[in-house]
């Protein structure tokens, strides 16, 4: 069995001053003239300090607000363009042995079906989510012995071998426990692309409540200190998160950008994601939080962490429902999942295929439950281009590579072609009429847009597409 060493290194530190944050949440005023002094360093694409991102969270007024909403929007277009990238969650097995209150496979829940996809399994399960036309994926594991890192490793590797028709998994993203360096090192090996690490709560006192002691979770600097060693064990592609609606959601957008800049500060890398889910109801959890966060601040939170951090991706996840995903993309979300299934073995069950949720074989209620082809229909409507690039990892553009190419003339020189590839592959081999109809008519204009010679050599690519040529990117 493997012993993970779950001594802290003589380096960590606790960065998190949640008395100094505390003050700053309780002495937030509205200030109009130091906000739109953020927004514009910001709109320059300068990452904002934690006082600067203070200044943004202290504005309430509507007017003000939406002053916030719309550099968000700008600034969206400018940084990432109009691609949205697609990717679907893996539920790989559900055991746990940790107890943390709000989630559906808490190890004191005994209501709970626990499974752990064996190999053929996890196969079907990638066949069927490639038949769909996914080509990224983040695999989610409980913290348990069960999945170490040479399980997690084994997974990931078999989801990259199989292949299905014209279908393929070019990146494997992991959302699991916190690690031990070494262990970091084995999933790196596997070829992981991002490794996410929610730290759920930054507020101390609130994370033991919702933690118990006794478990490994409960150790705060565990988790706090996790993408430090990752870093060391060479993954520079690492995903923040909180779980809104624990503590106040300004604490911890003040907390998650103090982590970001941390990180930007002592490996010269920030960030790669930055995720901001909701809880949701799940078995056994009634959902009456002190700080719930509303869809209102929901909003604000999606559009100044935009602000705070212009070049690090911001992840919705479709715990969402549809109308708020809808309008927050708007406000600078890069990443999108949909046709998710939670159930393990979820993308091969007819119930579950059918749109049915089973809470006590699921982690959590999901809040959109649209097909990929149906959300698809729906971004190519709003003038977006739905993505499923994954040429970055590939080719070794992460990490500090990453930071030096977002840049401008970045976007149009590879995401814009590479998203409009990627749509096209996903036209040809999974789209309904419908969306295809739609599709091919946001890529003609798409590619106009883009720089003559640039067109040309799109233009070709497409055109060994149609004839069946797949995987073609800058
Ligand atoms: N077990 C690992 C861990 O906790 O780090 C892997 C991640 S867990 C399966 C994925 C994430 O789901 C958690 O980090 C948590 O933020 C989120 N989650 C848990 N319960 C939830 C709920 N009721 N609503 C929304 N998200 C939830
Ligand atoms: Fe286990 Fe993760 Fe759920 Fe906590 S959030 S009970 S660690 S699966």
């Amino acid at each position: 069995m493997y012993q993970m060493d779950t001594r802290l290194p003589a380096d960590a530190t606790d960065f998190i001053d949640d008395a100094k944050l505390e003050a700053m949440v309780a002495g937030l005023r509205e200030d109009p003239e130091a906000v739109r002094r953020v927004i514009a360093k910001s709109l320059r694409k300068e990452a904002l300090t934690v006082e600067e991102t203070a200044t943004l969270l202290g504005a309430e007024s509507p007017e003000l607000v939406e002053e916030i909403f719309e550099a968000a929007r700008t600034l969206k277009r400018e940084v990432y363009g109009n691609r949205i990238v697609f990717f679907a969650p893996l539920y790989v097995g559900n055991f746990c042995t940790n107890d943390c209150k709000y989630c559906g496979f808490r190890r004191s829940l005994t209501s709970a079906v626990r499974h752990t996809l064996s190999d053929e399994e996890l196969t079907r399960e990638v066949e069927a989510l490639e038949d769909l036309g996914h080509k990224r994926l983040i695999l989610v594991y409980g913290e348990s012995p069960k999945y170490d890192p040479d399980f997690i490793a084994h997974t990931t590797r078999l989801v990259y071998a199989t292949k299905k028709g014209r279908g393929e998994i070019r990146r494997v993203n992991i959302n699991a426990a916190p690690l031990d360096e070494a262990g970091f090192r084995t999933v790196k090996a596997a070829g992981i692309g991002t490794y996410q690490i929610f730290q759920e709560t930054y507020h101390k006192r609130t994370y033991a409540q919702w933690h118990p002691a006794g478990t490994q979770k409960a150790d705060y600097m565990w988790r706090l200190n996790a993408f430090d060693r990752a870093f060391r064990a060479g993954i520079d592609d690492m995903g923040l998160g909180v779980l809104f609606g624990l503590y106040d959601w300004r604490f911890e957008v003040l907390a998650m950008v103090t982590h970001a800049r941390y990180l930007q500060a002592k490996f010269g890398v920030g960030p790669h994601t930055l995720s901001f889910p909701r809880i949701k109801p799940a078995e056994g959890l009634a959902l009456n939080l002190e700080y719930q966060v509303t869809d209102a601040q929901y909003k604000r939170l999606v559009a100044i962490l935009r602000l705070a951090v212009p070049y690090t991706g911001l992840i919705m996840t479709a715990r969402e429902p549809a109308a708020l995903r809808r309008e927050v993309l708007a406000f600078g979300v890069s990443q999108i999942d949909a046709g998710t299934k939670l159930e393990i073995g979820g993308y091969n069950q007819k119930r579950s295929r059918e749109g049915e949720q089973t809470l006590n074989r699921e982690q959590f209620q999901v809040g959109d439950t649209r097909s990929l082809d149906a959300v698809i229909g729906e971004i190519l409507e709003g003038g977006y281009i739905p993505s499923f690039c994954t040429s970055c990892y590939r080719l070794g553009r992460t990490g500090e590579h990453f930071m030096e190419y977002a840049i401008p003339g970045f976007i149009g020189k590879f995401c814009t072609p590479n998203a409009i590839m990627t749509l096209a592959e996903y036209l040809e081999d999974y789209a309904s009429p419908e969306t295809k109809a739609k599709g091919l008519a946001v890529i003609e204009r798409e590619a106009a847009r883009l720089d003559p010679k640039l067109r040309e050599e799109v233009g070709r690519r497409l055109a060994r597409i149609h004839a069946g040529e797949r995987d073609l990117y800058f």
